[in-house]
């Protein structure tokens, strides 16, 4: 389908109509939750033969006092900015629009410098997604894109983190997913996870640059002591270290089929929510957006003290 077949591509949101949220979860995320991301219904648009319905919430959670989290969907404003603005909170203005790009970034680095971080990835990548995707057909073109936008920003905040003292030592991690001639590629940096569920089972489709699980794959512990171990938080590769600097390791690319669902999502979601409930949650509704607050409203009931965000598209 390329970009060409996404020109025409349609947003709608269903004005007026709060999404319904599942009775297990009922006000849970709209009660204790500021949510500062999140939309008031489904974001759909097509592109070629295959339309997409996107869900998304962000929230900072109960016990953060601001959320270092960031997302990217095209046509819509990431949530925040930190600079140039005197006010945090503000809603940034919308990014460079690369429909069927998707973004999830956990900032790090204490509360500016991890908003400024996360705030620069998904800033900056989608932008130079816009200068370089163009139709891109091969594989091998559209990975070498994903490779030089990542490792762009991750150029521009170690830039940042080193001129700039109140940003010293920022970094995010990032998971992208990108829906491009009726594939999926998908990638991520960090500890941000993507999902695919398809015939109802569920595949982690990234890798945790985390060192817990650096130990579970040279066999030093098991994966179910890298669940709760002690470095599971502590990260060896993120944007805004000198490793990033070629971009993502692994791209996957994936043939997508009608009825295949994602999610990008933080370890706010992740560190307490397991797959197997992640797969049940996702595999409820038709609904993504209701999907979104669900699988926010189990994190915060399995006591998540981290920012969430839970981007979930499915493709029909
Ligand atoms: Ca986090």
């Amino acid at each position: 389908m390329g970009l060409v077949g996404w020109v025409d591509w349609v947003r709608k949101r269903w004005a007026g109509q709060s999404p319904p949220v599942p009775p297990s979860h009922a006000g849970t995320a709209s009660e204790l939750v500021r949510d500062e991301g999140s939309t008031s219904g489904p974001i759909c648009f097509s592109g070629g033969r295959l339309s997409f319905r996107v869900g998304l919430m962000s929230t900072q959670g109960n016990v953060r006092e601001s959320n270092e989290d960031n997302y990217y969907v095209a046509g819509i404003p990431s949530h925040r900015v930190t600079s140039g603005s005197a006010e945090n909170g503000q809603l940034a203005p919308p990014a460079d629009d690369v429909p069927g790009l998707f973004l999830v970034a956990d900032g790090m680095g204490g509360q500016l410098a991890g908003e400024k971080a996360s705030e620069l990835a998904v800033t900056l990548i989608p932008r130079k997604f816009k200068r370089l995707l163009g139709d891109q057909g091969t594989d091998e073109a559209v990975q070498k894109v994903i490779r030089e936008a990542v490792a762009e920003a991750n150029q521009e905040i170690l830039a940042q983190s080193h001129l700039i003292p109140e940003f010293a030592n920022m970094g995010t991690t990032v998971v992208l997913a990108l829906m491009h001639n009726e594939r999926a590629y998908v990638a991520g940096i960090g500890d941000s996870r993507a999902y695919r569920l398809r015939g109802g089972r569920l595949e982690l489709l990234t890798q945790d640059h985390s060192l817990a699980q650096a130990l579970v794959t040279a066999g030093t512990i098991k994966p179910e002591e890298g669940e709760n171990h002690r470095f599971r938080n502590v990260l060896y590769l993120y944007l805004g270290c000198k490793d990033a600097r070629g971009g993502p390791e692994e791209i996957q690319t994936l043939e997508l089929e009608p009825g295949d669902r994602f999610l990008l999502t933080s370890d706010g979601l992740t560190g307490v929510v397991r797959d197997d409930v992640i797969a049940s949650i996702l595999a409820s509704s038709d609904d993504p957006q209701r999907t979104a607050q669900a699988l926010v409203g189990q994190a915060l009931e399995n006591v998540s003290k981290d920012n969430i965000t839970c981007l979930v598209i499915h493709v029909i």
